[in-house]
């Protein structure tokens, strides 16, 4: 069955321009409605939603995104609806993938969705397949259960053990991270936002005019700041001094891309969904299917903790021996010439669920992120509900999960 949807870009899609007496709307003298911190996978989606709805916007990042130090490249990221880690996703992701299709048409028809299908591999009682079954159960998603042997005919790209099983979700895929952002970035220039590129927040006073964010050159006014500063989010807030430091760890992950040995066909989006795989230690990894630029495979939550500032983007013989040992076992046939490796950052909180909510001493400040390794695919509707929480302080969506207030210790 063929699951992949990949429409060609036309020749007549781009984004609009701006028109030329726009080319400065708002000089960062100008007080602004929002200054958005962090133009990446969550800052970038929130400035476009924020311009759209005519809201003076400044966006300020340390690099000039898309780029590779944060935690948005690597030129995939697995969106699912059957969400293993909570049913409250669902939701949020049922209005993401809505999100990504507006994203498509209001950049003209590119492409940013391909769909694979979903696979989550591992024993029926793993917290992975029984989670997925749970979320698959409680939003009456479409699903199947496949017995390894049959899992193994159906996608022989995978070697399963026996005692394995797989959920198969047909709506799953694959986003493009960097021309995502990129399309986001340019919509919101379009819609009127000022965006300042190689630009270093380092910190903000509260004044009677409104919040003024001090940067390496000028001071920038904003009646509202949202901080999406993705793996520095807790140096930020740190800097800043509240009460406690947010108990977030940025994480090192590594990311392998391998061509296959043989039969490269297997490898091939139309023949092989992206997956997870719970083993029996616990272990997770992921795979993806060769988008041209080989097989995709990663652990995820390698469990090495990193400052995002001092990151050694090294990759061990060590670690390269744990991706060919999975690959050997359950990927067989991927396991040919290592294309290209990569070190990409995850900013985790305890409980693995975001921090989507006001500063406990500063409500005019909205931390959004940090996403804990999963926070890609809902990129769209964070950014949607920034604007919300910006615009009329409130949200449809349920968002007490995600507060800063349980972490304790640190009250409103
Ligand atoms: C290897 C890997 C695989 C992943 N796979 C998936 C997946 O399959 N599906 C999924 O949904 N999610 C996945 N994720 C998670 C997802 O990619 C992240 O949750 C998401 O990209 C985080 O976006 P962000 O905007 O918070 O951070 P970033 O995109 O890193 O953006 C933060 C931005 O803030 C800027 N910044 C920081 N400090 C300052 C400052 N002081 N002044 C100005 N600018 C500043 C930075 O330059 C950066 O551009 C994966 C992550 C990794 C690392």
């Amino acid at each position: 069955m063929a699951y992949v949807t990949f429409r060609p870009r036309p020749a007549s899609a781009r984004i609009p321009q701006r028109p030329s007496f726009l080319t400065h709307p708002h000089p960062v003298s100008t007080p602004f409605d929002v200054a958005i911190v962090g133009l990446g996978a969550m800052g970038s989606s929130a400035a476009y939603h924020l311009a759209r709805r005519g809201q003076r916007v400044v966006g300020i990042d340390r690099f000039s995104p898309p780029h590779a130090l944060g935690s948005s490249h690597g030129r995939s990221r697995m969106i699912r609806e059957a969400y293993y880690e909570h049913p409250l996703y669902v939701p949020l992701v049922q209005r993401a993938f809505a999100l990504w299709g507006e994203l498509e048409r209001a950049a003209g028809d590119r492409p940013f969705f391909m769909r694979t299908g979903g696979l989550m591999i591992g024993e029926a009682s793993g917290a992975l397949v029984s989670g997925t079954l749970a979320s698959a159960t409680a939003h009456h998603l479409q699903h199947e259960v496949i017995e390894a042997r049959d899992l193994h005919r159906r996608y022989p790209a995978f070697a399963p053990l026996d005692e394995m099983v797989g959920v198969l979700e047909h709506r799953a895929g694959i986003l493009l991270p960097e021309p995502i952002i990129q399309a986001h970035l340019e919509l919101a220039e379009h819609h009127g936002a000022t965006l300042l590129r190689d630009v270093q927040v380092h910190g903000w006073d509260r004044t009677a005019d409104g919040i003024e964010i001090r940067t390496g050159g000028e001071t920038i006014v904003a009646r509202q700041v949202v901080v999406a500063a993705g793996p520095w989010t807790g140096q930020l807030l740190a800097d800043l001094a509240l009460p406690l430091p947010l108990p977030l760890a940025v994480e090192r992950q590594v990311i392998h891309w391998f061509d296959p040995v043989r039969f490269p066909e297997y490898f091939e989006p139309q023949r092989m969904p992206v997956s997870i795989w719970e083993l029996e230690n616990g272990t997770l990894f992921y795979t993806k299917p060769d988008l041209g630029d080989g097989v995709k495979i990663g652990i995820h939550h390698s469990g090495l903790t990193a400052n995002a500032d001092a990151v050694d983007r090294t990759i061990s013989e060590a670690e390269d021996a744990l991706i060919y040992d999975l690959l050997r076992r359950f990927v067989p046939f991927a396991k040919g010439h290592m294309r290209e490796r990569a070190v990409c950052l995850y900013t985790n909180t305890p409980d693995a669920h975001f921090i989507v909510d006001r500063h406990p001493s500063a409500p005019e400040v909205l931390v959004l992120s940090p996403c804990s390794g999963h926070g890609f695919k809902f990129a769209s509707v964070l950014g949607e509900i920034a604007a919300d929480l910006v615009t009329t302080g409130s949200s449809a969506f349920d968002l007490s999960p995600f507060a800063i207030a349980r972490f304790g210790g640190m009250s409103e």
